[in-house]
């Protein structure tokens, strides 16, 4: 009995054992067939692939990802040249035929209003005071970076996450064939404006048309629009309107316009979390990477500007014209919050932020500028 209970309890801890070494092997064969599998995705993108710096936070996002991952984790960045779809980012991310896409979040203001928030506002916020807002305000108290609590909170419903994806800075006020002396200069100006600032022009009895990237030369060259403003000096020096339009007013309209990744949700949550974090640390890097690189080709490009081409004449508008543009984008936004209660919530936390860190750019960058350029004697 003793002996068959020996036996028997043998035969037990065999199989005991014979069964824990499937497992592990079981284990071991899942772990490695993780590791070995590669993951694709796609990345749709509004900008033609040549259009640095615009193309360029995709090409680093898909670089580092590789890198990170030894190559098992792979994404194919397309341009709108092969897609055909520039203003169909959103829709194609949601849909699923791209994990990804890079946009900008003002573009989809037809679907939702709240969009605007995260790319600029006429007379918003900088980049510095901006990207601070996404990351680090909290004016809620609830432990939530704002800017990407809001993010999410207006993405949900379109199934996908949103991050910034690279900024221009201070934009422009455009190109144009005359100088503006007076608000009234303004009425009847045909000018291609697109988003908030269009609707802030075309209460000052702009006619706004838009027209796309490609005839925009051509429209201004025959007189067809009188105005047109695009980024700055880095991307604009390409599109030649230097040489048909001599005036070029500083910006007003755009003071930080962010670009945006999209990542289809679903394709998020499947991914393993360590090319969760890989992607996340990716888009934050090319994103500020993106900020550098326009501002290095701005400053060249005006360098390049001022001494090739002299006839350019630098003017800001006048201060009846700004406080007239001030005034009417006040009214714009106060029209959707009268009707949209978190386009007045999140307006009000961006003000909120404002407040606090307004007065602390005047006193470091604003103040030093002044100060070192006076010294200088420039
Ligand atoms: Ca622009």
């Amino acid at each position: 009995m003793l002996k068959l209970h020996k036996t028997k309890g043998a035969n037990m801890l065999k199989k005991v054992v014979k069964l824990a070494f499937v497992g592990l092997a079981g284990t071991m064969i899942l772990a490695s067939s993780l590791e070995a599998r590669t993951i694709r995705w796609k990345l749709a993108e509004t900008w033609p692939s040549t259009l640095t710096p615009l193309a360029s936070p995709p090409v680093k996002v898909a670089e580092m990802v590789k890198k990170m991952s030894k190559g098992k984790f792979i994404i194919k960045v397309e341009g709108k040249e092969k897609h055909k779809a520039p203003l169909g980012i959103l829709d194609m991310v949601k849909g699923g035929q791209y994990q990804m896409g890079h946009s900008g979040s003002y573009y989809w203001k037809g679907k939702d209003i709240n969009t605007v928030w995260f790319t600029t506002i006429p007379f918003g916020m900088t980049a510095d005071e901006q990207y601070a807002w996404f990351y680090y305000a909290d004016e809620n108290h609830n432990g939530k970076p704002d800017g990407m609590e809001y993010m999410e909170k207006v993405y949900s419903k379109f199934k996908v996450l949103s991050f910034p994806g690279g900024n221009t800075g201070v934009q422009m006020g455009g190109w144009f064939r005359k100088p503006i002396n007076s608000v009234s200069d303004l009425k009847g100006l045909k000018m291609r404006i697109p988003g908030l600032a269009g609707e802030v022009m075309a209460k000052l009895g702009v006619k706004v048309t838009n027209i796309p990237a490609g005839e925009l030369y051509t429209s201004l060259d025959r007189g067809v629009i009188d105005a047109l403003e695009w980024v700055g000096p880095g991307m604009d020096i390409k599109m030649g309107f230097h040489k048909v339009a001599p005036y070029y007013y500083t910006g007003w309209h755009e003071p930080a316009s962010e670009m945006q990744f999209l990542v289809n949700k679903r394709a998020f949550d499947r991914l393993p979390k360590e090319y969760q974090e890989m992607l996340i640390t990716a888009m934050k890097a090319a994103a500020a990477d993106m900020r550098y690189e326009n501002f290095a080709m701005s400053a060249k490009a005006w360098a390049k500007m001022k001494t090739d081409y002299p006839n350019i004449k630098v003017k800001t508008f006048p201060k009846p014209v700004l406080k007239a543009m001030y005034k009417a984008t006040q009214e714009v936004l106060q029209g959707y919050a009268s009707k949209n209660k978190l386009f007045r919530e999140i307006w009000e936390n961006q003000k909120a932020w404002l407040k606090k860190a307004r007065p602390w750019s005047m006193m470091s960058e604003y103040y030093y500028l002044q100060a070192s350029q006076e010294i200088k004697g420039k």
